[in-house]
Protein backbone atom coordinates (compact mmCIF):
# COMPACT_ATOMS: atom_id res chain seq x y z
CA UNK A 1 0.00 0.00 0.00
CA UNK A 2 1.40 3.38 -0.95
CA UNK A 3 0.69 6.91 0.85
CA UNK A 4 -1.38 8.08 -2.12
CA UNK A 5 -4.24 5.86 -1.74
CA UNK A 6 -4.87 8.19 1.36
CA UNK A 7 -5.66 11.17 -0.79
CA UNK A 8 -4.04 13.59 1.37
CA UNK A 9 -3.94 17.05 0.21
CA UNK A 10 -1.16 17.76 -1.80
CA UNK A 11 0.93 20.07 0.70
CA UNK A 12 0.93 16.70 2.93
CA UNK A 13 2.10 14.31 0.33
CA UNK A 14 4.86 16.60 -0.54
CA UNK A 15 5.86 16.49 3.49
CA UNK A 16 5.84 13.13 3.22
CA UNK A 17 7.57 13.07 0.19
CA UNK A 18 10.03 15.19 1.92
CA UNK A 19 10.23 12.63 4.89
CA UNK A 20 11.79 9.95 3.08
CA UNK A 21 8.67 7.80 3.95
CA UNK A 22 7.86 5.10 1.23
CA UNK A 23 5.08 2.87 2.65
CA UNK A 24 2.66 3.93 5.61
CA UNK A 25 3.87 1.34 8.82
CA UNK A 26 1.45 -1.10 9.88
CA UNK A 27 -0.35 1.15 12.71
CA UNK A 28 -0.27 4.19 9.89
CA UNK A 29 -1.98 1.84 7.58
CA UNK A 30 -4.72 0.93 9.91
CA UNK A 31 -5.21 3.93 11.87
CA UNK A 32 -5.18 6.39 9.16
CA UNK A 33 -8.41 5.34 7.24
CA UNK A 34 -10.17 5.78 11.00
CA UNK A 35 -8.82 8.96 11.91
CA UNK A 36 -9.92 10.60 8.47
CA UNK A 37 -13.08 9.02 9.00
CA UNK A 38 -13.76 11.27 12.08
CA UNK A 39 -13.06 8.13 14.63
CA UNK A 40 -12.17 8.26 18.58
CA UNK A 41 -9.06 5.98 18.52
CA UNK A 42 -7.44 3.61 20.96
CA UNK A 43 -3.62 3.08 19.29
CA UNK A 44 -2.15 -0.05 20.78
CA UNK A 45 2.17 -0.50 19.17
CA UNK A 46 5.11 -0.20 20.33
CA UNK A 47 7.66 2.27 20.42
CA UNK A 48 9.17 3.11 16.73
CA UNK A 49 5.98 1.65 15.00
CA UNK A 50 5.52 5.03 13.34
CA UNK A 51 3.05 6.20 15.69
CA UNK A 52 3.43 9.72 15.43
CA UNK A 53 2.96 9.89 11.72
CA UNK A 54 -0.17 7.85 12.30
CA UNK A 55 -2.22 10.28 14.10
CA UNK A 56 -0.06 13.52 12.67
CA UNK A 57 -0.85 12.68 9.59
CA UNK A 58 -4.83 12.37 9.41
CA UNK A 59 -4.87 15.04 11.69
CA UNK A 60 -3.06 17.73 9.96
CA UNK A 61 -4.96 16.55 6.79
CA UNK A 62 -8.11 17.84 8.62
CA UNK A 63 -6.97 21.15 10.00
CA UNK A 64 -7.98 24.24 8.69
CA UNK A 65 -5.12 26.48 9.21
CA UNK A 66 -7.12 28.92 10.29
CA UNK A 67 -8.62 28.85 13.52
CA UNK A 68 -5.86 28.96 15.87
CA UNK A 69 -4.66 25.54 18.16
CA UNK A 70 -6.61 23.09 16.37
CA UNK A 71 -4.43 19.95 17.34
CA UNK A 72 -2.98 19.19 21.13
CA UNK A 73 -0.68 16.71 21.49
CA UNK A 74 0.09 15.15 25.55
CA UNK A 75 3.19 13.45 25.59
CA UNK A 76 4.92 12.34 29.03
CA UNK A 77 8.31 13.94 28.70
CA UNK A 78 10.04 17.11 27.44
CA UNK A 79 12.39 15.47 24.95
CA UNK A 80 9.31 13.77 23.76
CA UNK A 81 7.57 16.58 23.31
CA UNK A 82 10.00 17.95 21.49
CA UNK A 83 10.54 14.98 19.15
CA UNK A 84 6.69 14.73 18.49
CA UNK A 85 6.99 18.40 17.67
CA UNK A 86 9.93 18.00 15.18
CA UNK A 87 8.18 15.46 13.54
CA UNK A 88 4.75 17.40 13.38
CA UNK A 89 6.48 20.53 12.30
CA UNK A 90 7.65 18.18 9.31
CA UNK A 91 4.63 17.14 8.44
CA UNK A 92 2.67 20.81 8.55
CA UNK A 93 4.98 23.19 7.60
CA UNK A 94 4.37 22.97 4.18
CA UNK A 95 0.94 23.62 4.80
CA UNK A 96 1.82 26.81 6.67
CA UNK A 97 1.12 25.04 9.85
CA UNK A 98 2.60 26.62 12.99
CA UNK A 99 3.60 24.45 16.10
CA UNK A 100 4.63 25.13 19.54
CA UNK A 101 6.34 22.68 22.07
CA UNK A 102 5.16 23.17 25.74
CA UNK A 103 6.79 21.68 28.49
CA UNK A 104 8.22 22.34 32.65
CA UNK A 105 11.54 24.18 33.66
CA UNK A 106 11.24 27.31 30.97
CA UNK A 107 9.92 30.61 30.87
CA UNK A 108 5.62 30.91 30.42
CA UNK A 109 5.69 33.76 28.40
CA UNK A 110 7.65 32.60 25.39
CA UNK A 111 5.68 29.71 25.40
CA UNK A 112 2.71 31.80 25.68
CA UNK A 113 3.48 33.87 22.62
CA UNK A 114 4.50 31.07 20.80
CA UNK A 115 0.80 29.06 21.67
CA UNK A 116 -0.91 31.82 20.64
CA UNK A 117 0.46 31.97 16.97
CA UNK A 118 0.26 27.87 16.94
CA UNK A 119 -1.64 25.39 14.75
CA UNK A 120 -0.29 22.63 16.91
CA UNK A 121 0.26 22.38 20.40
CA UNK A 122 2.42 19.40 21.93
CA UNK A 123 2.88 19.32 25.43
CA UNK A 124 3.87 17.65 28.69
CA UNK A 125 1.15 17.37 31.04
CA UNK A 126 2.30 19.46 34.30
CA UNK A 127 3.02 22.66 32.35
CA UNK A 128 -0.06 22.04 30.42
CA UNK A 129 -2.35 22.09 33.35
CA UNK A 130 -0.41 24.84 35.02
CA UNK A 131 -1.00 27.15 32.03
CA UNK A 132 -4.94 25.91 31.92
CA UNK A 133 -5.51 26.16 35.58
CA UNK A 134 -4.06 29.61 35.83
CA UNK A 135 -6.24 31.35 32.94
CA UNK A 136 -3.20 32.10 30.79
CA UNK A 137 -3.83 30.14 28.00
CA UNK A 138 -7.52 28.61 26.68
CA UNK A 139 -7.26 25.95 24.09
CA UNK A 140 -10.33 24.91 22.08
CA UNK A 141 -8.80 22.07 19.68
CA UNK A 142 -10.88 19.48 17.36
CA UNK A 143 -8.44 16.99 18.09
CA UNK A 144 -6.89 16.00 20.82
CA UNK A 145 -4.32 12.88 21.19
CA UNK A 146 -2.55 11.41 23.99
CA UNK A 147 0.55 9.58 23.14
CA UNK A 148 2.55 7.37 25.17
CA UNK A 149 -0.18 6.66 27.95
CA UNK A 150 1.32 3.89 30.03
CA UNK A 151 4.22 6.38 30.25
CA UNK A 152 2.24 8.74 31.52
CA UNK A 153 0.37 7.18 33.41
CA UNK A 154 3.99 5.46 35.04
CA UNK A 155 4.87 8.71 35.48
CA UNK A 156 2.08 9.31 37.58
CA UNK A 157 0.52 12.22 35.50
CA UNK A 158 -3.43 10.50 35.93
CA UNK A 159 -5.22 13.23 37.87
CA UNK A 160 -3.36 16.01 35.55
CA UNK A 161 -4.51 14.27 32.29
CA UNK A 162 -8.08 14.14 34.05
CA UNK A 163 -7.98 17.91 35.15
CA UNK A 164 -6.76 18.37 31.64
CA UNK A 165 -9.34 17.17 29.91
CA UNK A 166 -12.60 19.51 32.15
CA UNK A 167 -10.78 22.33 30.31
CA UNK A 168 -10.93 21.18 26.98
CA UNK A 169 -14.07 21.19 24.53
CA UNK A 170 -16.51 18.31 24.36
CA UNK A 171 -16.75 18.26 20.94
CA UNK A 172 -13.47 16.87 19.41
CA UNK A 173 -11.86 13.78 18.28
CA UNK A 174 -9.51 12.22 20.48
CA UNK A 175 -7.10 9.47 19.65
CA UNK A 176 -5.41 7.49 22.80
CA UNK A 177 -1.77 5.38 21.64
CA UNK A 178 -0.28 3.23 24.25
CA UNK A 179 2.59 0.64 24.22
CA UNK A 180 0.70 -1.60 26.66
CA UNK A 181 -2.91 -1.72 27.87
CA UNK A 182 -3.06 -1.64 31.56
CA UNK A 183 -6.01 -1.47 33.35
CA UNK A 184 -6.38 1.80 34.76
CA UNK A 185 -5.61 3.21 30.71
CA UNK A 186 -8.75 1.39 29.69
CA UNK A 187 -10.71 3.00 32.33
CA UNK A 188 -9.38 6.35 31.30
CA UNK A 189 -10.11 5.88 27.89
CA UNK A 190 -13.85 4.93 28.59
CA UNK A 191 -13.82 8.64 30.33
CA UNK A 192 -12.27 11.08 27.48
CA UNK A 193 -12.80 8.96 24.07
CA UNK A 194 -16.63 8.39 22.87
CA UNK A 195 -17.25 5.18 20.80
CA UNK A 196 -13.72 4.64 19.98
CA UNK A 197 -12.38 1.96 17.48
CA UNK A 198 -9.05 0.30 18.35
CA UNK A 199 -6.10 -0.69 16.33
CA UNK A 200 -3.64 -3.31 17.93
CA UNK A 201 -0.46 -4.10 16.26
CA UNK A 202 0.28 -7.64 17.05
CA UNK A 203 4.06 -8.31 17.40
CA UNK A 204 4.55 -9.93 14.05
CA UNK A 205 3.55 -7.02 12.27
CA UNK A 206 5.60 -4.79 13.90
CA UNK A 207 8.30 -2.37 12.07
CA UNK A 208 10.69 -3.85 14.27
CA UNK A 209 10.62 -7.30 14.34
CA UNK A 210 14.08 -6.99 14.01
CA UNK A 211 15.24 -7.06 17.80
CA UNK A 212 17.11 -10.53 18.26
CA UNK A 213 16.53 -10.96 22.04
CA UNK A 214 19.08 -13.01 24.10
CA UNK A 215 19.77 -13.59 27.39
CA UNK A 216 22.56 -15.10 29.60
CA UNK A 217 22.92 -16.88 32.47
CA UNK A 218 25.67 -15.44 34.88
CA UNK A 219 26.01 -15.46 38.84
CA UNK A 220 25.82 -12.50 40.26
CA UNK A 221 29.44 -11.92 40.98
CA UNK A 222 30.06 -11.99 37.35
CA UNK A 223 27.88 -9.77 35.94
CA UNK A 224 30.34 -6.57 35.65
CA UNK A 225 33.04 -8.61 33.40
CA UNK A 226 30.24 -10.54 31.71
CA UNK A 227 28.72 -7.23 30.81
CA UNK A 228 32.40 -5.85 29.40
CA UNK A 229 33.12 -8.71 27.59
CA UNK A 230 29.52 -8.93 25.86
CA UNK A 231 30.39 -4.92 24.88
CA UNK A 232 33.66 -5.82 23.72
CA UNK A 233 32.19 -8.96 21.84
CA UNK A 234 28.83 -7.54 20.21
CA UNK A 235 30.98 -4.07 19.66
CA UNK A 236 27.99 -1.76 19.23
CA UNK A 237 27.65 1.35 17.47
CA UNK A 238 25.97 2.61 20.05
CA UNK A 239 24.06 0.81 23.40
CA UNK A 240 21.69 2.02 26.35
CA UNK A 241 22.65 -0.28 29.74
CA UNK A 242 19.22 -0.25 31.90
CA UNK A 243 19.84 -0.68 35.76
CA UNK A 244 17.24 -1.18 38.38
CA UNK A 245 18.74 1.76 40.32
CA UNK A 246 20.17 5.03 40.36
CA UNK A 247 23.05 3.98 42.66
CA UNK A 248 24.18 1.04 40.39
CA UNK A 249 23.95 3.47 37.84
CA UNK A 250 26.51 5.39 39.70
CA UNK A 251 28.09 2.24 40.47
CA UNK A 252 28.46 0.73 37.00
CA UNK A 253 29.86 4.03 35.17
CA UNK A 254 32.38 4.66 37.39
CA UNK A 255 33.84 1.03 36.94
CA UNK A 256 33.28 1.45 33.34
CA UNK A 257 34.87 4.34 33.22
CA UNK A 258 37.81 3.12 35.01
CA UNK A 259 38.13 0.13 32.73
CA UNK A 260 38.79 3.05 30.22
CA UNK A 261 35.18 2.81 28.70
CA UNK A 262 33.50 6.57 27.15
CA UNK A 263 30.06 6.18 29.18
CA UNK A 264 27.05 8.94 30.16
CA UNK A 265 25.08 7.76 32.98
CA UNK A 266 21.51 8.99 33.19
CA UNK A 267 19.60 8.73 36.01
CA UNK A 268 15.57 10.44 37.04
CA UNK A 269 17.30 12.78 39.47
CA UNK A 270 19.37 15.14 36.99
CA UNK A 271 18.97 18.62 36.29
CA UNK A 272 16.85 19.36 33.16
CA UNK A 273 20.13 20.99 31.54
CA UNK A 274 22.57 17.92 32.50
CA UNK A 275 20.02 16.07 31.10
CA UNK A 276 19.58 17.29 27.61
CA UNK A 277 23.47 18.13 27.24
CA UNK A 278 24.09 14.12 28.02
CA UNK A 279 21.45 13.20 25.41
CA UNK A 280 22.70 15.34 22.93
CA UNK A 281 26.02 14.40 23.38
CA UNK A 282 24.41 10.46 22.73
CA UNK A 283 23.07 11.38 20.10
CA UNK A 284 25.91 12.87 18.32
CA UNK A 285 28.07 10.28 18.77
CA UNK A 286 30.07 11.56 21.34
CA UNK A 287 29.39 9.19 23.63
CA UNK A 288 28.52 5.63 22.79
CA UNK A 289 27.32 3.88 25.72
CA UNK A 290 24.46 5.03 28.27
CA UNK A 291 24.03 3.48 31.32
CA UNK A 292 20.59 4.87 32.60
CA UNK A 293 17.27 3.71 35.15
CA UNK A 294 14.11 2.83 32.99
CA UNK A 295 12.76 6.74 34.76
CA UNK A 296 15.70 8.21 32.99
CA UNK A 297 15.26 6.49 29.51
CA UNK A 298 11.73 6.88 28.94
CA UNK A 299 11.06 8.56 25.49
CA UNK A 300 14.50 8.14 24.64
CA UNK A 301 14.83 8.13 20.87
CA UNK A 302 17.65 7.73 19.10
CA UNK A 303 17.84 5.73 16.05
CA UNK A 304 20.99 4.26 15.39
CA UNK A 305 21.26 2.28 19.36
CA UNK A 306 22.15 -1.00 18.25
CA UNK A 307 22.10 -2.76 21.72
CA UNK A 308 20.40 -2.91 24.49
CA UNK A 309 21.58 -4.62 27.61
CA UNK A 310 19.52 -5.27 30.52
CA UNK A 311 22.24 -5.31 33.67
CA UNK A 312 19.40 -7.11 35.57
CA UNK A 313 16.42 -8.04 34.21
CA UNK A 314 13.59 -5.18 34.96
CA UNK A 315 11.04 -6.67 37.57
CA UNK A 316 8.24 -6.38 35.59
CA UNK A 317 7.07 -6.77 31.50
CA UNK A 318 6.05 -3.39 30.77
CA UNK A 319 9.69 -2.09 31.54
CA UNK A 320 11.24 -5.10 29.56
CA UNK A 321 9.23 -3.88 26.15
CA UNK A 322 10.14 -0.16 26.86
CA UNK A 323 13.67 -0.88 26.85
CA UNK A 324 14.20 -2.67 24.30
CA UNK A 325 12.23 -0.75 22.28
CA UNK A 326 15.32 2.03 22.51
CA UNK A 327 16.90 -0.01 19.60
CA UNK A 328 15.71 -1.69 16.64
CA UNK A 329 14.30 1.54 15.69
CA UNK A 330 13.17 3.23 12.13
CA UNK A 331 13.51 -0.04 10.10
CA UNK A 332 17.08 -0.87 11.90
CA UNK A 333 18.24 -4.16 13.53
CA UNK A 334 19.02 -4.09 17.12
CA UNK A 335 19.80 -6.89 20.26
CA UNK A 336 18.57 -6.79 23.29
CA UNK A 337 20.65 -8.71 26.15
CA UNK A 338 20.07 -9.51 29.13
CA UNK A 339 22.02 -10.71 32.39
CA UNK A 340 20.07 -13.13 34.61
CA UNK A 341 20.76 -14.99 37.46
CA UNK A 342 19.67 -18.52 37.73
CA UNK A 343 17.08 -17.67 40.44
CA UNK A 344 15.53 -15.09 37.58
CA UNK A 345 14.79 -17.11 35.01
CA UNK A 346 11.21 -17.52 36.19
CA UNK A 347 10.87 -13.70 35.34
CA UNK A 348 12.17 -14.87 31.94
CA UNK A 349 9.74 -17.19 31.04
CA UNK A 350 7.12 -14.68 32.65
CA UNK A 351 8.34 -12.05 30.59
CA UNK A 352 8.36 -14.08 27.25
CA UNK A 353 4.79 -15.12 28.14
CA UNK A 354 3.34 -11.58 28.98
CA UNK A 355 5.29 -9.70 26.01
CA UNK A 356 4.58 -12.99 23.32
CA UNK A 357 8.13 -13.13 22.63
CA UNK A 358 11.05 -15.71 22.80
CA UNK A 359 14.42 -15.15 24.36
CA UNK A 360 17.21 -16.88 23.26
CA UNK A 361 20.22 -18.12 25.52
CA UNK A 362 23.80 -17.94 24.76
CA UNK A 363 26.96 -18.64 26.54
CA UNK A 364 29.00 -15.55 27.16
CA UNK A 365 31.95 -15.68 24.65
CA UNK A 366 35.32 -16.79 25.90
CA UNK A 367 38.47 -14.05 25.64
CA UNK A 368 39.70 -15.97 22.52
CA UNK A 369 36.80 -15.70 21.11
CA UNK A 370 36.28 -11.47 21.66
CA UNK A 371 39.67 -11.67 20.67
CA UNK A 372 39.36 -13.53 16.92
CA UNK A 373 35.95 -11.54 16.52
CA UNK A 374 37.68 -8.35 17.11
CA UNK A 375 40.57 -9.31 15.05
CA UNK A 376 38.20 -10.08 12.26
CA UNK A 377 36.48 -6.82 12.52
CA UNK A 378 39.44 -5.24 12.45
CA UNK A 379 40.73 -7.49 8.91
CA UNK A 380 37.77 -6.54 7.19
CA UNK A 381 37.95 -2.83 8.12
CA UNK A 382 41.50 -3.28 6.99
CA UNK A 383 40.38 -4.47 3.66
CA UNK A 384 38.27 -1.94 2.79
CA UNK A 385 40.97 1.22 3.50
CA UNK A 386 42.62 2.25 0.94
CA UNK A 387 46.41 2.51 1.49
CA UNK A 388 46.94 5.88 0.39
CA UNK A 389 50.49 7.27 -0.91
CA UNK A 390 51.41 9.20 2.66
CA UNK A 391 50.72 6.13 4.73
CA UNK A 392 53.37 4.02 2.67
CA UNK A 393 55.76 6.85 3.31
CA UNK A 394 55.19 6.70 6.83
CA UNK A 395 55.74 2.79 6.76
CA UNK A 396 59.02 3.75 4.68
CA UNK A 397 59.91 6.16 7.94
CA UNK A 398 59.01 4.25 10.26
CA UNK A 399 60.98 0.51 9.22
CA UNK A 400 64.24 1.49 10.32
CA UNK A 401 62.97 2.26 14.00
CA UNK A 402 59.96 -0.51 14.83
CA UNK A 403 59.86 -3.76 13.88
CA UNK A 404 56.85 -4.91 11.24
CA UNK A 405 54.53 -5.93 13.61
CA UNK A 406 54.38 -2.89 15.63
CA UNK A 407 54.11 -1.07 12.36
CA UNK A 408 51.24 -3.39 11.36
CA UNK A 409 49.59 -2.76 14.59
CA UNK A 410 49.84 0.63 14.35
CA UNK A 411 48.60 1.17 11.02
CA UNK A 412 45.77 -1.22 11.83
CA UNK A 413 44.76 0.97 14.81
CA UNK A 414 45.38 4.39 12.78
CA UNK A 415 43.37 2.89 10.15
CA UNK A 416 40.39 2.11 12.42
CA UNK A 417 40.60 5.84 14.15
CA UNK A 418 39.90 7.47 10.86
CA UNK A 419 37.65 5.11 9.69
CA UNK A 420 35.98 6.15 12.65
CA UNK A 421 36.48 9.79 11.97
CA UNK A 422 35.90 10.46 8.17
CA UNK A 423 35.45 7.27 6.33
CA UNK A 424 38.35 5.36 4.91
CA UNK A 425 41.01 7.68 4.43
CA UNK A 426 44.64 6.97 5.77
CA UNK A 427 46.32 10.52 5.30
CA UNK A 428 49.32 13.05 5.00
CA UNK A 429 51.38 13.23 8.13
CA UNK A 430 54.10 15.79 9.03
CA UNK A 431 57.22 15.36 10.76
CA UNK A 432 55.78 16.31 14.07
CA UNK A 433 53.27 13.56 13.42
CA UNK A 434 55.30 11.02 12.64
CA UNK A 435 57.85 11.28 15.61
CA UNK A 436 54.31 11.50 17.98
CA UNK A 437 53.32 8.27 16.23
CA UNK A 438 56.84 6.60 16.78
CA UNK A 439 56.48 7.57 20.58
CA UNK A 440 52.75 5.84 20.76
CA UNK A 441 54.07 2.94 18.66
CA UNK A 442 56.80 2.46 21.37
CA UNK A 443 54.43 3.14 24.49
CA UNK A 444 52.35 0.42 22.66
CA UNK A 445 55.02 -2.42 22.47
CA UNK A 446 56.27 -1.51 26.17
CA UNK A 447 52.13 -1.70 27.34
CA UNK A 448 51.83 -4.65 25.59
CA UNK A 449 54.95 -6.54 26.83
CA UNK A 450 54.20 -5.77 30.53
CA UNK A 451 50.05 -5.79 30.49
CA UNK A 452 50.26 -9.30 28.80
CA UNK A 453 52.05 -10.67 31.63
CA UNK A 454 51.35 -8.60 34.26
CA UNK A 455 47.74 -8.26 34.63
CA UNK A 456 46.30 -10.97 33.32
CA UNK A 457 42.63 -11.58 33.23
CA UNK A 458 41.65 -7.94 32.92
CA UNK A 459 44.13 -7.23 30.46
CA UNK A 460 42.37 -8.42 26.97
CA UNK A 461 39.23 -7.06 27.89
CA UNK A 462 39.51 -4.07 29.99
CA UNK A 463 43.26 -3.52 29.29
CA UNK A 464 43.38 -3.15 25.77
CA UNK A 465 39.89 -1.72 25.48
CA UNK A 466 40.90 0.93 27.99
CA UNK A 467 44.37 1.93 26.27
CA UNK A 468 42.80 2.20 22.84
CA UNK A 469 40.14 4.41 24.35
CA UNK A 470 42.76 6.70 25.95
CA UNK A 471 44.67 7.05 23.41
CA UNK A 472 41.86 7.81 20.70
CA UNK A 473 41.01 10.29 23.46
CA UNK A 474 44.33 11.70 23.83
CA UNK A 475 44.92 11.43 19.75
CA UNK A 476 41.88 14.08 19.42
CA UNK A 477 44.36 16.90 18.81
CA UNK A 478 45.98 15.36 16.28
CA UNK A 479 43.18 13.77 14.37
CA UNK A 480 42.25 17.68 13.15
CA UNK A 481 45.97 18.52 11.97
CA UNK A 482 45.57 15.26 10.42
CA UNK A 483 42.68 16.03 8.38
CA UNK A 484 44.32 19.30 7.55
CA UNK A 485 47.32 17.85 6.16
CA UNK A 486 44.88 15.08 4.33
CA UNK A 487 42.75 17.61 2.54
CA UNK A 488 45.78 19.32 1.56
CA UNK A 489 47.66 16.93 0.11
CA UNK A 490 44.73 15.76 -1.46
CA UNK A 491 43.78 19.34 -3.22
CA UNK A 492 47.42 18.82 -4.22
CA UNK A 493 47.37 15.96 -6.10
P1 LIG B 1 6.65 5.60 17.78
O1 LIG B 1 5.96 6.85 18.18
O2 LIG B 1 5.72 4.49 17.42
O3 LIG B 1 7.71 5.18 18.76
P2 LIG B 1 7.78 7.27 15.76
O4 LIG B 1 6.57 7.94 15.28
O5 LIG B 1 8.66 8.06 16.68
O6 LIG B 1 7.44 5.88 16.43
O7 LIG B 1 8.59 6.77 14.47
C1 LIG B 1 9.84 6.15 14.60
C2 LIG B 1 10.72 6.53 13.43
O8 LIG B 1 10.24 5.95 12.22
C3 LIG B 1 10.79 8.02 13.20
O9 LIG B 1 12.13 8.35 12.91
C4 LIG B 1 9.91 8.24 11.99
O10 LIG B 1 10.30 9.37 11.24
C5 LIG B 1 10.08 6.95 11.23
N1 LIG B 1 8.89 6.57 10.41
C6 LIG B 1 7.60 6.62 10.80
N2 LIG B 1 6.78 6.19 9.82
C7 LIG B 1 7.56 5.85 8.77
C8 LIG B 1 7.31 5.34 7.45
N3 LIG B 1 6.09 5.07 7.04
N4 LIG B 1 8.39 5.12 6.66
C9 LIG B 1 9.64 5.38 7.09
N5 LIG B 1 9.95 5.86 8.32
C10 LIG B 1 8.93 6.10 9.16
MG1 LIG C 1 5.96 8.04 19.69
Amino acid sequence: MTFNEFNFKDTLNKAIEDAGFKEPSPVQEKAIPLILEGHDLIGQAQTGTGKTAAFGLPVIQQMSGDRGVEALVIVPTRELAMQVSDELFRFGKTAGFKTATVYGGTAYNKQIDRIKQANIVVATPGRLQDLLMSNKIKLNPSFVILDEADEMLDMGFLDEIKNIFTFLPQERQTLMFSATMPKQIKILAEQILDNPKSVTITKSERTNTDIEQIFYVVADYERDDALLRLIDYKNPNKCIIFCRMKKEVDRLSSYMTAQGFKVAALHGDMEQKQREHTIRAFKKGLVDIFIATDVAARGLDVNDVTHVFNYHIPFDSESYVHRIGRTGRAGNKGEAITLVSPNELRTIKRIEKDVGTVMVSDVIPTRQEVQTRKDSDLLAKIANTEITPSAKELVKTLQHELDIVTIAHLLATIAQEEIDVKGKDIIGLGTQEVKALIERAKNWKGGDRNGGRGRGRNRSRGGNRGRGSRDRRRSGGHRKSRNGGGNRSSTNA
